[in-house]
């Protein structure tokens, strides 16, 4: 497949089911499943014993998918070669197809690669998903490379902890949500947002060595600064070349809105829940100045 066709897929993906899924410190399907949330894609774990992983419950197969509500854009497996058909089997049992049916690093099954293509359903065999992933969204910030500067870790009450967010968070911490909450929210907006210490400064934020959180940073420091108000409104974006070094000088407003627009798809940021997410996130391609758009 292209490189393009697959840019297109991945960006287009939210949802990735993880067969063989656990979060046990070192396995690689550890490793790229905690990438794979950091990268903003909604993850539910498919194990015949484990209960969770990632903080998230399983599924015990497949088949339970539909139960759980849960739509697969990317079946990844993480299983030897001889038990992939019947994955593409049970695969081939669901309301809808996935676009992608993943077998990582080190997995062949022409049997299963057959009945998927005959589906219709793109195949991937041998390569790592997170390998892929990373090489095809590097390149993402003409106008804008960050600093650590650390400017925008201050100020209370904008740090959103939206739905997709928390996962993340649990992961990372290894707490149930309601603890991660208790333990770190605050109510404000009727939203919960991460605390603010006594300097005004986020929790996690780490004069000198950044955000202590990093890879479970919530959707709207990933965003950051490709909010809304920057991308819509020329004067916001101006404000905010003043307060982040990271905006580049010579950034135009067009260019900034387009490739915000863009990285906000790439990195699934967008949001659509007004009521739990973040304003920041919700915007639409007509919004942006005529010159941005595709
Ligand atoms: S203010 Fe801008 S340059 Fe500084 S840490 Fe935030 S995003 Fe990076
Ligand atoms: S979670 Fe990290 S990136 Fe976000 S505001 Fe706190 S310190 Fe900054």
């Amino acid at each position: 497949m292209l490189f393009d066709d697959m840019r297109t897929l991945l960006a287009r993906a939210r949802n990735i089911a993880i067969i063989g899924a656990k979060d046990k410190p070192g396995s690689p399907v550890d490793h790229v499943g905690r990438y794979l949330l950091n990268a903003g894609f909604n993850i539910q774990p498919v194990h015949p014993v484990r209960r969770q992983a990632w903080g998230i419950p399983t599924v015990r197969s497949i088949t339970e998918l539909p139960e759980r509500g849960f739509e697969p854009d990317i079946i990844c497996l993480f299983r030897a070669p001889q038990y992939c058909e019947a994955h593409a089997r049970e695969t081939l049992t669901l309301p809808r197809l996935p676009m992608i049916f993943w077998m990582q690093e080190g997995i062949r099954s022409p049997e299963a690669g057959m009945l998927m293509a005959a589906a219709g359903v793109k195949v991937v065999e041998d390569r790592c998903l997170q390998t892929v992933h990373a090489a095809l969204f590097d390149d993402v910030t003409e106008t804008f490379s960050c600093t650590r500067c650390g400017k925008c870790c201050e100020g209370r009450g904008g740090i959103v902890v939206g739905p997709a967010d928390l996962p993340r968070l649990c992961a990372h911490f290894g707490l149930p949500a309601e603890e991660v909450l208790a333990r770190y929210a605050e109510n404000i907006g009727g939203k919960p947002t991460l605390k603010c210490g006594e300097d005004g400064f986020c929790l996690f934020f780490r004069a000198g060595k950044g955000c202590a959180i990093h890879p479970a940073r919530p959707a709207v420091c990933r965003a950051w600064p490709f909010f809304r108000g920057n991308l819509v409104d020329g004067l916001s974006f101006a404000m905010a070349k003043e307060d982040c070094p990271g905006i580049r000088h010579e950034a135009t407003h067009a260019a900034f809105a387009r490739e915000g627009f863009r990285y906000l798809n790439d990195y699934k940021l967008r949001a659509k829940d007004i009521l739990h997410e973040g304003r920041a996130l919700i915007v639409e391609e007509s919004e942006l100045p005529p010159e941005a758009r595709s």
